[in-house]
């Protein structure tokens, strides 16, 4: 195997990688990059819970399927200023 294929495989690993980071709204470019380093990126990831689109925070594959996030849907319902996030506390001035 010379050199080119090498890392046409090292680069289609890291694309694939960067693949289902997307899938599971995490960063395309920095699990590309740690794909094509090394492989082994690629089973971490899998071991890496999902993240909320919006919120960032983990979320189980379902939830993260059904655009469900435990913690959007509280602070939909319970917009009172304990979560210290600007959008968070504009949307309570208007209600209050
Ligand atoms: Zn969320």
């Amino acid at each position: 195997m010379d050199l080119y294929t090498k890392w046409a495989i090292k680069i289609a690993i890291g694309l694939i990688t960067g693949y289902f980071a997307t899938r599971k709204n995490r960063s395309f470019t920095f699990w590309a990059c740690m794909g094509t380093a090394g492989g082994i990126a690629l089973v971490v990831l899998a071991f890496l819970p999902h993240l909320c689109k919006r919120c960032q925070q983990k979320v189980t594959a379902e939830e993260a399927k059904l655009d469900d996030c435990w913690n959007c849907m509280t602070v939909q319902a319970d917009s009172s200023p304990h979560e210290t996030s600007d959008n968070i506390q504009s949307n309570d001035t208007v209600r209050t």
